[in-house]
Formats: structure tokens, sequence, C-alpha cells
């Protein structure tokens, strides 16, 4: 069974060409400046709720067993810490919709075989085989290795490209465990260590990156700039060296996503950062083009 929490379909993102893109749930590294939030967890998203939507009707009220809604005041509060994920509050809701995030309420992870899965989205995936293909991306895709295994070797056979998003800082065995079906990499270098995780070991980086570099197409570098964060030369200088020891010669730089809040105000999540203040100038998002060209690593366009 494997979990995910969207299904895009993207052109020119996300790795070459057109691509159905999966985001799997979980991530371990919980980055303040992550826009997709309610993918943290590994088993699946938070309850969303979009206040908009609601009408206050109480339907949700009564159908929760667990007590989480509660209406005053013409005010609707949640309490997430007593919710079992059950969905009767969303079957309940007349302004929600299953399966669907544009509702007042929704809980958007899946858990689905692989096989299941992959017939769905194969009639997409045969109309992109031409110029693209799949890229799996998270969360961190490589926390569910063996089902993204078997999904790569079902592309694999039917002759899809394949492309995994990655922050290479798991441990080797997840990169080991699919060098062999991965055409393309797209190499998140998140600055960790403002995350959860406390990530600092840029060896250890560099070392997975090695591990898949012989047997793919191409390795992408992504960049994610968010102001007085990774917009500093020290950041900009320590994310070069890493593409210089790997071999990596092109980047994309990503500039704070102008919704950064979204999910979090929809999952109850606290967000840690100001989006404001984190979105970074057009001076030095060409700072950083400027840098990158000049230790020869060529800026996506
Ligand atoms: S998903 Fe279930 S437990 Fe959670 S709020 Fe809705 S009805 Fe209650
Ligand atoms: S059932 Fe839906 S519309 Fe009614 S109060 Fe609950 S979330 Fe709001």
């Amino acid at each position: 069974m494997i979990r995910l929490f969207n299904i895009g379909w993207h052109t020119k993102v996300d790795g070459p060409g057109n691509r159905v893109v999966l985001y799997l749930q979980g991530c371990h590294l919980r980055c303040p400046w992550c826009h997709s939030p309610h993918s943290w967890d590994m088993k699946s998203s938070p309850l969303l709720f979009l206040e908009k939507k609601c009408t206050l009707c109480g339907q949700c009220v009564k159908a929760c067993p667990q007590g989480v809604h509660r209406i005053e005041n013409r005010k609707h509060f949640i309490d997430r810490s007593k919710c079992t994920k059950c969905g009767k509050c969303i079957t309940a809701c007349p302004n929600s919709i299953a399966n669907s995030m544009d509702g007042a309420l929704s809980l958007p992870t899946t858990e689905i075989p692989v096989e299941e899965l992959y017939s769905k989205i194969k009639p997409q995936l045969d109309m992109f085989k031409r110029n693209g293909g799949i890229t799996l991306s998270g969360g961190e895709a490589l926390l569910q290795k063996e089902d993204v295994r078997e999904l790569l070797l079902l592309c694999k056979r039917d002759g899809i490209s394949t492309c995994v998003e990655s922050s290479f800082t798991l441990p080797p065995q997840a990169y080991e465990s699919v060098k062999d079906c991965v055409d393309f990499w797209l190499a998140g270098l998140r600055d960790t260590s403002f995350g959860l995780a406390n990530f600092r070991n840029d060896e250890t980086i560099i070392r997975n990156i090695r591990i898949v570099a012989g047997h793919c197409q191409k390795i992408y570098a992504r960049y994610p700039l968010i102001a007085s964060r990774t917009t500093e030369d020290t950041h900009l200088k320590r994310f070069a060296s890493i593409m210089e020891a790997t071999g990596i010669t092109e980047v994309e730089i990503m500039r704070c996503n102008p919704n950064m809040e979204l999910f979090y105000t929809l999952s109850g999540i606290p967000c840690k950062l100001e989006q404001a203040s984190s979105i970074p100038t057009d001076r030095q998002f060409q700072k950083a083009c400027d840098f990158f060209e000049s230790r020869h690593i060529t800026v996506k366009k």
C-alpha cells in the first residue's frame, strides 16, 4: 500500500517534459518554509478545514463520534488531537466533497495498493510517454521505498520515464534500493538545519547522490530561496560545493511559495515563518542566480 496526499499533472516542472506527479505522504525534515505541512505525518494528513466554505450548519458536530467539532458564537472550533480520521464529518457536511480539498472538510491522504494506483494513472502516463513520464515527490518519497520501487518497476516495464525527488538525507539503503529504476533525480538541497531533523551532514548528501549518479540520465538540483535564510552567502556556497562534489551542473532556484501559509491554516499546524518576510526580493533572486552561474552551474529559467 502506498500513501499519497495529492496527484498533479505538470509541464516542464518536477522533471523534464510533461509529468504525472505523485506527492507521497511523510517527511522526516519538516522545513519551516515547507508549503505542504499536511504531508509531514508518516501516515496521513490532519483533517483540513477551509473556513470560507463552512456555513456553520453543525452537521459535523452531530456526526463526529469523538467530539472534535464545536460551534460557539458563530465560530467553528476543531480539536484535532481527538480526531481518528474516520471521515464521518466529511460525509455529513453538505459543503464537503469526498476525495476533494475544495470543500469545507477534507482528508487528502489516500492509501492504495501500488498496482491499483498504477492502473488509475496509466492512461495519463501513456499520453505523456513520448515527452515526459512520472515524478515521485513528497513529502520525502523514499520513506516508502519498497512501494516506490514497486511502482517504478511497473513504469520501467512499460517504458515510462521515471523521476524521483529526494533530499538525499536518508540512509544509503533508500538510494541503493531504487537506483536501477530512476531516469532523473531532483535533489532538493534544503538547509535542513532549520527543520525538525537538525540535519547538517553534507557528506551524507554527497554520498547518497554519488550512489545514484552513475545509474541515471541526469540529476537536477533544487534550491529553495527563503529570504534571510537561504539567501545568505554561506548557504549558497555550501550548496554549490555539494553540487560541484557530485557533478550536478543545473539548479532550479525555488522562491518561497507565495501561498506558504495556506496549508498551515487549513491543517491547524503553527507556521514558524512569516510569509511576507520569507519571499526573496528580485535582487536576492538575481544574486543567487549570479552566484551559481559564477560557479559554472546553470540556473534553470
Ligand atoms: S474525521 Fe472522524 S474523528 Fe475526525 S473530526 Fe471527522 S468525524 Fe470526527
Ligand atoms: S458540516 Fe460542514 S458546513 Fe456544516 S458546520 Fe461542519 S464543516 Fe461547516
